[in-house]
């Protein structure tokens, strides 16, 4: 029964072919013949990969019966992972299956702050944060209706790229892209896709480089077009608590206290503090000691000295503080589907206060309301 006209798809055979791989066809991928089921058996190893193609069709519900807790769907497929020339200090996580740094003592799982004391660290460190502000302040510019958070991204990494820079989230306990994107509802880690950005919308980027050994990070929320009157007070009110808290970052502050003054600003305007994420000490590690949680009456470790650096980064929400995860386990979302907004900023504190290290430039794209000013 040769009456396909079709050929073999096996490797070196030209023979005549009727059967279809039963993938493809579940896929409507087309054209995959074989001659027999001994060729297609042996050209499998290679032929698999085609039904991926198949699989990343892009859809706006890669997780059937998943239910939302507001408007916004992923776009998929991701595209590929970016690639980082390998001329690039790239940090131990970044060729790891599992992408888990590794900590040696003053890490993560403990609570020993590590001041920077040695003068080239630190001046590394300061390099490092001024460089993710100017990617930062890129990305922000490219901010209009229509341009996809993929692009975004692209932008992002190339912007690092150019600065001698790994994207520090690129491959972070295996995180796909080089920046996150998080619209309306996504309080954090919204991983950039396919989704154009929406007049009305309201999108934080978060970027993090690693330079000469060092991490710097920070995130602003931008407009998108036209934002109604209470997202644009949400961004704003969310900015005063970043810089309340900034302002009592001094030499003798207990750690736990930033959290009351964020809680007070945002509860005083209506919203409420997202307790699930909190601020973290950066350096020589992405995340390390202290914990900077933003809610009140926390029980955070440790009093600040000079020497520390950390980030405080609010996550202030319209309705309720309750936070879930998409499946793609980075995705968190407002449990009611209301609108969360963030700031961030990586500080040093010095002998006398603190220094913003990630801090505006002259330049820097303007992402609060004017109207409301
Ligand atoms: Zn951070
Ligand atoms: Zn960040």
């Amino acid at each position: 029964m040769a009456t396909t006209g079709k050929l073999c798809q096996g490797i070196d055979c030209e023979k005549p072919a009727k059967l279809q791989c039963p993938t493809c066809l579940k896929l409507s991928i087309e054209d995959s013949f074989f001659c027999s089921q001994e060729c297609f058996k042996k050209n499998w190893p290679t032929h698999k990969a085609i039904h991926k193609m198949g699989n990343q069709a892009e859809t706006t519900n890669p997780w059937p019966g998943h239910r939302y807790t507001g408007k916004l769907r992923p776009h998929y497929p991701l595209t590929p992972k970016r690639e980082v020339p390998a001329t690039i200090q790239r940090p131990d996580y970044a060729d790891k299956l599992d992408g888990a740094p590794g900590y040696g003592p003053g890490g993560w799982a403990s609570t020993k702050i590590s001041p920077m004391t040695d003068p080239t660290d630190l001046k590394n460190m300061k390099l490092v944060c001024k460089l993710a502000r100017e990617v930062l302040d890129i990305a922000g510019r490219a901010v209009r209706p229509g341009i996809t958070t993929d692009e975004i991204d692209q932008i992002v990494h190339d912007a690092c790229i150019e600065r001698n820079s790994y994207p520090s989230t690129l491959n972070y306990h295996r995180y796909p892209k080089s920046c996150c994107t998080s619209i309306n509802e996504v309080i954090c880690h919204g991983i950039p896709d396919r989704r154009p950005l929406e007049d009305g919308d309201i999108v934080n980027i978060d970027v993090t480089l690693y330079h000469n050994g060092f991490h710097g990070d920070l995130n602003e929320t931008y407009f998108v077009g036209n934002v109604d009157e209470k997202g644009q007070r949400l961004v704003k009110v969310t900015m005063e608590c970043l810089e309340k808290a900034i302002a009592i970052a001094k030499p003798g502050t207990l750690y736990r206290d930033v959290g009351a003054v964020i809680d007070k600003h945002a509860r005083s305007n209506g919203f409420s503090v997202v307790r699930t994420y909190c601020g973290h000490g950066i350096n020589r590690f992405f995340h390390c000691a202290p914990n900077v949680p933003h809610y009140a009456k926390n029980k955070a470790v440790g009093v600040m000295k000079p020497g520390h650096t950390f980030t405080i980064e609010p996550m202030i929400s319209e309705g309720v503080w309750q936070d879930e995860q998409w499946p793609d386990e980075w995705t968190a979302v407002t449990a009611d589907g209301k609108r969360s907004a963030q700031f961030e900023q990586t500080l040093l504190i010095t002998e006398t206060g603190c220094e913003i290290l990630t801090r505006r430039l002259p330049d820097s794209p303007f992402s609060v309301p004017t109207i409301l000013q």
